[in-house]
């Protein structure tokens, strides 16, 4: 079984992109197929070889590699169309389908044309090409070469070619009817191959036998049915993707902060948790387990499940989706993976402690990161700048009732010898005791008098870090500052 992903260079690689990627690699991969990665850049005025490194470059943090490709190819390359518009494989194939009588040169002008258009609209019929050429005997279309007059090649639709039906592994039947199509132009008057001659000449070539691409390649189908039927080569299977909507259920745009890969990327999203989540749109696996590594995407990936209605975009679900996939990470994958974006505050923050300690800020962090640049924000509890507390305990209020939790607090940290979590842990412990308080009651002055912050991680281990000078400065200054 061999699959194509055939992205255009006309941008950056997109989100939605990524998915059709993922489900061709995927599909490849759970029935030990290959994968062909084709650049369609027959566009040349849109396609830039900027976009195409990018796409390149966004496949491989991904994961998705291809087993052929511009830059692991194969026997059946090239893998550029432009590479293939150069060494004349279109105007080839073209002309071997005139020879066969599949095909013609058509010389009708644009005049000729608009005027067959305006007759049919005039009947109310949908317009389709006279076909007038077919007419010109070999003698006079040759004269008319000769002659230099603008011509293009045209497909030529069996008369009674009836329906065109293809079996859809995704929408089952779909049905076409093929007097609607007219004799469709396969090489434009400058030379040029017609996008869908030029995919279905490729995917012959490249034998690919399973094409899995979104819906909106649909009206296409029909078309490149006829070409491979010109061909007489087999028509492949063919699974066309629902479309990706945005929350309001319109196709997914820039409009709803629908981004390219390195956007992703540079926003911290890990490329696991958006294979997981991409694979999840238009496709739910049997056991309805939705977390999945690639190992279990691949072994449980089955094309009968995909399904047929729009699939929502949740950026929501993908954000959440990525802070799982960050707990679950060891330890050392987790600093590599924020110390890019760690701030310069941030690298200041982290050398005021030694390494084990920056060791324990990370664990007591990491669950709080949901995207790679929230470690910038989650540290700043870690701070020891007397400056930065000082300025968020304007953003506090203390009452009155507090005063004498802290100043419990406070004579007892001074003449604790035990700075350990567990030490720390112990003296909460007996503040609760001695005041018969709550447990909110205590912890809370405790934690906006030694960190200038409602909410943190664990308390103890957090104080434990701080040390005693800077825990014990902070608390006296809580208490002259803003309980006295
Ligand atoms: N180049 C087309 C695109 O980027 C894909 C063509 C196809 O999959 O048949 O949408």
């Amino acid at each position: 079984m061999r699959f194509r992903f055939a992205p255009s260079p006309t941008g950056n690689l997109h989100i939605g992109s990524v998915r059709t990627a993922l489900f061709n690699w995927v599909y490849a991969k759970h029935t030990g197929g290959t994968l062909i990665l084709r650049i369609e850049d027959t566009d040349l005025q849109r396609s830039k070889p900027e976009f195409e490194v990018n796409i390149l470059e966004g496949l491989k943090w991904l994961g998705l590699d291809a087993d052929e490709g511009p830059e692991n190819p194969g026997a059946v390359g090239p893998y550029r169309q432009s590479e293939r518009i150069d060494n004349g494989t279109y105007q080839r194939c073209a002309e071997q389908l005139i020879e066969s009588g599949h095909a013609y040169y058509c010389f009708a002008t644009e005049a000729e044309l608009t005027a067959e258009r305006e007759a049919a609209e005039k009947a109310g019929k949908p317009y389709v090409y006279s076909g007038a050429s077919l007419k010109l005997t070999k003698d006079e279309v040759a004269a008319n070469i000769a002659a230099g007059l603008p011509k293009t090649i045209r497909l030529r639709v069996p008369v009674n070619r009836g329906e065109i039906v293809i079996q859809d592994q995704v929408r089952g039947e779909i049905r076409f009817d093929s007097a609607l199509l007219g004799d469709f132009i396969i090489i434009k008057s400058d030379g040029s191959a017609a996008y869908n001659f030029a995919v279905v000449v490729d995917d012959i070539e490249m034998k690919v036998t399973h094409i899995v691409r979104g819906e909106d390649h649909i009206s296409n189908t029909p078309r490149q049915v006829l070409v491979y039927e010109a061909f007489s080569a087999d028509v492949p299977y063919f699974a066309h993707l629902p479309i990706i909507l945005g929350p309001d259920k319109s196709k997914l745009s820039k409009r709803h902060g629908a981004q390219s890969v390195t956007e992703y990327k540079e926003a911290g999203f890990l490329p696991e948790a958006i294979i997981n989540y991409l694979s999840l749109l238009g496709w739910t696996p049997a056991d309805g387990v939705e977390f999945m590594d690639r190992d279990a995407l691949v072994q449980k990936f089955d094309v009968t499940r995909i399904s047929k209605s729009g699939a929502v975009f949740d950026h929501q679900k993908l954000v959440w989706m990525n802070g799982q996939y960050i707990r679950k990470m060891t330890h050392d994958a987790f600093v590599a993976a924020v110390t890019p974006f760690l701030s310069e505050d941030s690298r200041v923050l982290l050398s005021g402690y030694s390494h084990d300690s920056q060791k324990i800020v990370f664990e007591m962090v990491q669950e709080s990161v949901a995207l790679l640049p929230d470690i910038n924000t989650a540290l700043e509890v870690f701070s020891q700048d007397g400056s930065a507390f000082n300025a968020r305990l304007s953003g506090l209020s203390f009452h009155a009732d507090m005063a004498d939790v802290l100043r419990l607090f406070l004579d007892k940290i001074l003449v604790l010898t035990d700075w350990s979590e567990s030490g720390i842990d112990a003296l909460i412990e007996s503040i609760l005791t001695q005041t018969g308080l709550g447990k909110g009651k205590v912890l809370k002055p405790i934690r906006m008098a030694t960190t200038g912050l409602g909410s943190g991680p664990h308390l103890p281990a957090l104080i434990s870090l701080l040390g005693q000078t800077i825990v014990g400065e902070r608390v006296s200054h809580v208490l002259d500052s803003q309980l006295s």
